[in-house]
């Protein structure tokens, strides 16, 4: 917090009030000019709706989102500290854009996006989830691009099974926006 007067970057607290529900007052003393001035501190209260795939909204929740990428990384290697930066880029991002809404398709790709860097078998999880693969096609197909095997002549056989490790994750139906 600069000084408004000489914009000297120290500042000494002086008296400090809750001004609010979110909010605190506080009356500080510049450390190099002296003169006094009021900083008002506000949480920053996410705002955002969240449009699911039935067209309803429902307010977006750090909680829901966490409890969904932590359910694809259960007995992965991901951590918990990484579930939460994961949540806060996520967060930073939808910030970044300053949209009020964003659906719920929209959400989980950009959680997939960074999920995908985190770890493959978490992101298989969480994208079978939210994009709600339709044929052991599609999922296979989701495979192969993570693997880089793409259909550019790899001769592997389109009926290949996806590894064992990813099997069975979808017959729970882990907290889904839509
Ligand atoms: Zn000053």
């Amino acid at each position: 917090m600069l000084c408004p007067f000489c914009n000297a970057k120290d500042s000494r607290v002086l008296e400090s009030r809750v001004a609010g529900e979110n909010s605190v007052r506080r009356r500080r003393q510049c450390e190099s000019c002296n003169r006094r001035f009021t900083t008002y501190e506000r949480v920053e209260v996410m705002q955002l709706l969240v449009i699911k795939r039935s067209g309803s909204r429902e307010p977006y929740t750090r909680e829901k989102l966490r409890a969904g990428v932590s359910r694809a990384c259960s007995k992965t290697m991901v951590t918990a500290e990484q579930i939460d930066d994961l949540v806060e880029a996520v967060e930073n991002e939808l910030a970044a854009d300053g949209k009020r809404e964003v659906t719920a398709t929209n959400l989980g790709e950009i959680a997939l996006a960074k999920l995908r860097n985190l770890d493959q078998v978490a992101y298989v999880r969480f994208a079978s989830v939210y994009r709600q693969f339709r044929s052991i096609e599609d999922f296979v197909a989701e495979l192969h691009s993570l693997t880089g095997e793409g259909d550019s002549g790899s001769g592997k056989s389109k009926s290949e099974r996806p590894h064992a490790t990813v099997s069975g994750t979808t017959d729970s139906k882990p907290n889904q926006p839509g």
